[in-house]
């Protein structure tokens, strides 16, 4: 079982739950049920649906990065990937299960979406509409990798409807950028942060790492300084975790070593509890176990808390992750097959997992509680359920732990509670489901 509550060293491995049951669950055979579920409208009111698009391109690979990304890709490449994202919602938004729904929010996800020229953002998000208008989501977001960001694209990406910017800065500091593999440096995101705040966008959000590669306690302060004074709406902190798909884990391979040469577990959350408090001393509140915002009463992340609250999700384009009336499913992970299945006009699956109600609401109940509060009334409104007592033992050793209070029909974390959440969140997973192979 990961341990990421402990002092222990980074060892290598996925420790982030971002879905339940785990991906090691899901199966190619599965896959072959997905496109009949497309092929009848929703009973009654279709929950909310997202759209997420992914860019599988970058710059430079990072030496953390476990995600499909290609870094040697022609405009040609990349104009026969795009082509292929909008042939494939083309494919999709016709179907019964979307057809007539408009999504609630839009996320432009990778790799880095900012990596596209504008464009090919317009021409990209001008077809993307014609097919799927946006009109009436509440949030459209896009990642940015701040070294791809002039004048002219910040205004392209404004044009689109894009509210909510988030900045992958990850470090201030340019020796641990290079050394990381980051493809900025701390001149750009200046640059980036300055003009972003220049064409008024809804939000900014930026993204943080806790214990990339050489991180020192001096420099961190630094970090949590230099993003207070930037003022961002919102900061996303994660705690580094090193996969096995990783530059990091490789080096880690052949040099036999079994500890990743990033802080321990437990500086990693000693340093985001301190970011968290800096902030708070200047105004945000937390409001998730990796996140603080600048004014909570304005700040929200539809995206996440849709996903969280069980709305639909359209996922186009290599690897993008999908979820449709109970099913989840992936898209073929390999760029090469994934466009050789759209332009043979197939579905680009790759596997897919059919949750019953039970895990429905188990999946819901731990993405809620990084929230750091889970309200026990949602859960017996939406699935019948006593959370309190179908989860008394677990809930009652956490709170024996200190790890989190129950009052007034609601599971409050406590901060070193919510700090190591991933870890605590096995615990509630059905025993079929304990693994330490999370992916
Ligand atoms: S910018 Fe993000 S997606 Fe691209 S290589 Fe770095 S971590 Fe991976």
């Amino acid at each position: 079982m990961p341990d990421t509550a402990s002092k222990k060293a980074t060892r290598a491995g996925n420790y982030f739950i971002s879905n339940y049951p785990p991906f090691s669950f899901w199966t190619e055979e599965q896959a072959n049920e997905v496109p009949a579920i497309y092929e009848q409208p929703h009973d009654g009111t279709p929950p909310p649906l997202g759209l997420y698009h992914h860019i599988p391109f970058c710059r430079k690979r990072c030496h953390f990065c476990y995600f499909r990304v290609y870094t040697d890709k022609s405009a040609d490449d990349i104009k026969r990937y795009l082509d292929c994202t909008v042939r494939e919602l083309e494919m999709m938004a016709r179907r019964p299960l979307i057809e007539g729904r408009k999504p609630q929010f839009v996320y432009f996800g990778g790799g880095t979406p900012s990596y596209l020229s504008a464009k090919q953002l317009g021409e990209l998000t001008d077809r993307m509409k014609a097919i799927l208008p946006w009109d009436e989501a509440q949030e459209v977001t896009f990642e940015c990798e701040p070294g791809t960001l002039n004048r002219g694209k910040l205004a392209a990406i404004k044009e689109l409807g894009v509210t909510r910017l988030s900045l992958g800065i990850e470090n201030f500091d340019d020796r641990i950028l290079e050394i990381n593999g980051r493809a900025h440096r701390s001149k750009e995101v200046g640059r980036a942060y300055e003009r972003a705040v220049a064409e008024e966008f809804d939000q900014i959000n930026i993204d943080l790492i806790a214990g990339m590669l050489e991180e020192t306690e001096e420099n961190w302060k630094r970090n949590i300084r230099k993003t207070i004074e930037l003022q961002p709406d919102s900061v996303t902190i994660y705690q580094m975790e090193v996969p096995y798909n990783t530059g990091i884990y490789r080096e880690m391979k052949a040099s036999g070593s079994l500890v990743a040469p990033v802080a321990d577990w437990e500086t990693k959350r000693r340093w985001v509890k301190e970011a968290f408090e800096e902030l708070e001393r200047h105004g945000y509140s937390v409001s998730s176990g990796y996140t603080a915002v600048r004014d909570a009463s304005r700040t929200r992340f539809i995206y996440r808390d849709s996903l969280w609250g069980g709305a639909d999700l359209l996922g186009v384009g290599v690897a993008s992750f999908s979820h449709a009336k109970g099913v989840h499913y992936q898209n073929l992970t390999e760029i090469d097959d994934y466009e050789q299945a759209i332009e043979a006009g197939r579905m680009p699956l790759k596997r897919a997992l059919r949750t019953t109600e039970e895990e429905r609401m188990i999946r819901e109940f731990i993405l809620q509680m990084k929230l750091g509060h889970v309200k026990a009334d949602y859960f017996r409104d939406k699935f019948g359920i006593d959370i309190l007592e179908r989860f008394a033992p677990q809930l009652a050793e956490l709170q024996d732990d200190g790890d989190l209070t129950v009052s007034d029909g609601e599971i409050r974390l406590s901060r070193d509670g919510l700090l190591c959440v991933d870890n605590l969140l096995h615990d509630f997973f059905l025993p079929e489901h304990h693994t330490d192979k999370i992916v």
